[in-house]
């Protein structure tokens, strides 16, 4: 297989790519005074030692959170291939733009190529490009069912997450270790019955058969 184009998601000025993430600017020196006013307001002690290098690591945490790390989604020309193909329990991390708290959980990823494939290492990439970013679960879904869908043109794409929310689980809103689902499916996945059985029959399996 030859690479039939490469591109830098996320790098490159004016991809489509580039229009659908927030490539915001972050200003680590007014998140870290932003840090201390909010321990400040916390009723915290800001002289303590114990929180002296407290609201660097909190800009620290919050830029790595926020920042994809660029990647070359590499797709090689299709001689034939059509069936599914399914990259299954993705692990992945965000923000929920609620709450500012994590979630996290894992992906799985659907597609009926057409006339390109995608290295199966990228879409965890993918799913990365867009889950450090200031999210909701169910916008994520989508955006890496779209991305999928402009980029690789197949004939149908799926993805199914299955996350937990801390600031569901930690507040007693749902119970630990519940998971939220959240599904995109476009094309054939969604509309050809067999082809959206064969890929809900791969993902929504219990988390003992994984
Ligand atoms: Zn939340």
């Amino acid at each position: 297989m030859t690479a039939s184009h490469l591109r830098v998601a996320g790098l490159e000025p004016g991809t489509s790519t580039l229009r659908r993430t927030a490539h915001r600017e972050i200003d680590h020196d007014a998140v870290q005074s932003a840090a201390r006013e909010l321990l400040r307001a916390l009723g915290a002690d800001v002289e303590d030692e114990g929180l002296a290098e407290t609201p660097r690591r909190v800009a620290d945490a919050y830029s790595e959170l926020l920042t994809p790390r660029p990647f070359r989604a590499t797709t090689f020309a299709n001689d034939g291939y059509d069936e599914l193909i399914v990259a299954r329990a993705i692990p992945f991390h965000s923000l929920c733009m609620h709450h500012l708290l994590p979630f996290h959980g894992v992906a799985h990823i659907g597609y009926l190529p057409d006339k390109s494939l995608i290295g199966l290492s990228k879409l965890g990439r993918v799913v990365e490009l867009f889950a450090r970013d200031l999210q909701i679960q169910e916008r994520l879904t989508t955006q890496i069912a779209d991305w999928l869908d402009e980029e690789l043109e197949p004939k149908g794409v799926g993805v199914v997450l299955e996350a937990e929310h801390l600031c569901m689980s930690l507040r007693g809103v749902q119970k630990q270790g519940a998971k939220t689902v959240t599904s995109a499916l476009h094309g054939l996945v969604r509309d050809d019955a067999r082809t959206r059985q064969e890929f809900l029959a791969l993902t929504t399996r219990t988390s003992h058969d994984q």
